[in-house]
């Protein structure tokens, strides 16, 4: 720990600058602190509490255990130790879902479908960091990457499937393809959250009842309808927010 290594974030934002690769740095005082790893980066604001793990996807996946080993090593604090761990059990989730859907095909069924609304091609998503940050957030994006999944995220991954009663398979296919929207979405309706948020539901559930429609197998058709309800019904309470209300039985393609 010479004062050499240290590597202080002043702003909250600065993380995401940090290049998850160099030699490992930490300070003992309030602020925010990064420790580089080669293969991923440990975020810490002790002032808010919150830690993140920062990863570039694809570069391999990170082993709690020796992540654990490492930071008890830097003297981290137990509970920001546990945080980091099921950080990187997230990221690995996440990387682990995105492969499955390239394998699955639903990756080039959503660029299909986003070329098809006359949206860019989104890159393969480049960054991955699990975050304690945003608590109601499954997952976020800043339009380039995909910054940011929950640390709890089975956990969300399970809420999505109860409230739209489908399985937990589908429901990772809409929060990954939710995200990948959101890199596709022009910068002019991403600048606005509201807008982004309601243009990405109304597109999810016109992508999930096409996919319901083209797929022949029964069980996996209703998954997808449910996957556009589910959609439809969040377009509906982005909608209420500001006094607006979407009929809850309305056939939107018919409509529009
Ligand atoms: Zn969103």
């Amino acid at each position: 720990m010479t004062p050499g290594n240290i590597f202080l974030n002043r702003a909250a934002d600065d993380y995401r600058l940090a290049e998850p690769r160099g030699r490992k740095v930490f300070l003992r005082s309030p602020g925010i602190y990064s420790i580089l790893y080669p293969d991923y980066a440990v975020i810490i604001d002790t002032l808010n509490g919150t830690t993140d793990v920062v990863q570039e996807n694809g570069s391999g996946r990170i082993d709690p255990e020796s992540l654990e080993a490492r930071l008890e090593r830097d003297h981290v604090p137990r509970s920001h130790i546990i945080e980091a761990k099921n950080g990187a059990k997230s990221l690995n989730t996440l990387d682990d879902r995105l492969k499955d859907q390239e394998a699955a095909g639903t990756d080039a069924d959503l660029r299909t479908y986003l070329r098809s609304q006359g949206y860019r091609d989104y890159p393969v998503p480049k960054y991955a960091m699990a975050s304690n940050r945003h608590k109601g957030a499954v997952a976020f994006t800043d339009g380039q990457k995909i910054i940011g999944v929950n640390t709890d995220y089975e956990a969300m991954v399970s809420r999505v499937a109860k409230d739209g009663g489908m399985d937990k398979k589908t429901a990772y296919e809409y929060i990954v393809s939710h995200e990948k929207t959101h890199m596709a979405q022009p910068k002019r309706i991403l600048q606005n959250k509201f807008h982004a948020e309601l243009d990405v539901e109304l597109k999810m559930a016109d992508h999930f009842y096409q996919k319901a429609q083209k797929v022949k197998e029964p069980y996996r058709s209703e998954q997808y309808r449910k996957a556009a309800d589910y959609a439809l019904s969040r377009a509906s309470q982005y909608l209420s927010q500001v006094g607006m209300k979407a009929a809850p039985s309305v056939d939107y393609r018919r409509a529009a």
